[in-house]
């Protein structure tokens, strides 16, 4: 598959990480006759591909969408009828501009559509983001679920409210049994919920509820980010993120404020294996704590709570 050299993928690059060049490999995997998981730069892609053509969800970052492109073209080389974004990141609706501006149709929650088409600013990443351009946008929106009845079954975007963002679908592949999540499910890592995007705890939740609600035992779930997942990961990460919560809830019912709460470690027996890779124990504990209490933005935690383990 196709190697380049890019600037540093992922949310990192307007996170505080610093940049770095990385090394890409496309990586491509079949979970049945036309449903695949593809592994790049970015949110990870899935592609039906089959008699009826071919449509993907999500497109990656930017930077990389030529080897995108190809790499799409190695599994089948007709053209792409119709992105689904997941939701309005930049790392998942990055190859939007080029595939709109060759006739794909980009279909989307009503949410993601406002999103793009206005400026955006995130405190938790620190970015302010201009509007896209028109070939970037979505022209087909939804406000529930949309159906895409092709290649042998019918897939359905479900809309999640107040999750990973205000604008996230989950899509179910009933005959190929997969689900792309989206970054509902960060596998082996901490999730970021955007807060500053109508991003919730209890979204992140219900997401994951749906998706074991649409699964079976072979189910093979594709993640926002991290590796292809089973359904027992998915039931595991449920159960974390609602344990997780039930400790942070303990915390505010005991009066601790943000601070104290950080301090108390919640998250602490998934820390070692969950919050070295990216989002931090305390930007975690943060993402809970303000959901629960109805803070609808990020608040950066205080620099000695941060580091006070
Ligand atoms: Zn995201």
């Amino acid at each position: 598959m196709k190697r380049l050299l890019i600037l540093t993928t992922l949310l990192a690059a307007t996170s505080s990480a610093p940049a770095q060049e990385n090394e890409v490999e496309f990586k491509s995997f079949q979970l049945s006759d036309t449903v695949y998981m593809l592994k790049g730069a970015g949110g990870n892609v899935g592609i039906s591909a089959g008699d009826d053509g071919l449509y993907i969800i999500d497109d990656q970052v930017k930077p990389v969408t030529a080897q995108l492109l190809d790499a799409i073209k190695e599994i089948s080389d007709a053209p792409i009828r119709f992105v689904i974004n997941t939701h309005y990141h930049y790392d998942h609706t990055g190859g939007n501009e080029t595939l709109g501006g060759k006739g794909t149709v980009i279909i989307a929650h009503d949410n993601i559509r406002s999103r793009m088409n206005s400026e955006q600013v995130n405190i938790f990443l620190g970015s302010t983001t201009p509007a896209y351009p028109a070939p970037a946008l979505p022209v087909l929106t939804f406000n529930d679920q949309i159906s895409l009845h092709l290649n042998g079954e019918s897939a359905t975007a479900y809309y999640v409210a107040n999750g990973h963002t205000d604008g996230d679908s989950i899509i179910h592949f009933p005959v190929s049994n997969v689900i792309h999540m989206g970054d509902m499910h960060f596998n082996g890592l901490y999730p970021f919920i955007d807060l500053d995007a109508g991003g919730s705890i209890q979204g992140m939740i219900a997401a994951a509820e749906l998706g074991l609600s649409l699964a079976n035992e072979s189910t093979h779930i594709i993640p926002g980010h991290g590796p292809l997942a089973t359904v027992e990961d998915l039931e595991n990460y449920r159960a974390f993120l609602a344990k997780a919560t039930a400790n942070v809830q303990q915390l505010i019912d005991q009066g601790l404020d943000l601070q104290q709460a950080i301090a108390a470690e919640p998250t602490k027996e998934w820390d070692e294996s969950l919050g070295k890779a990216w989002i931090t124990p305390a930007q975690f504990v943060t993402f809970i704590y303000n959901s629960l209490k109805g803070i609808h933005h990020y608040t950066p935690p205080p620099a000695d709570a941060a580091t006070a383990k």
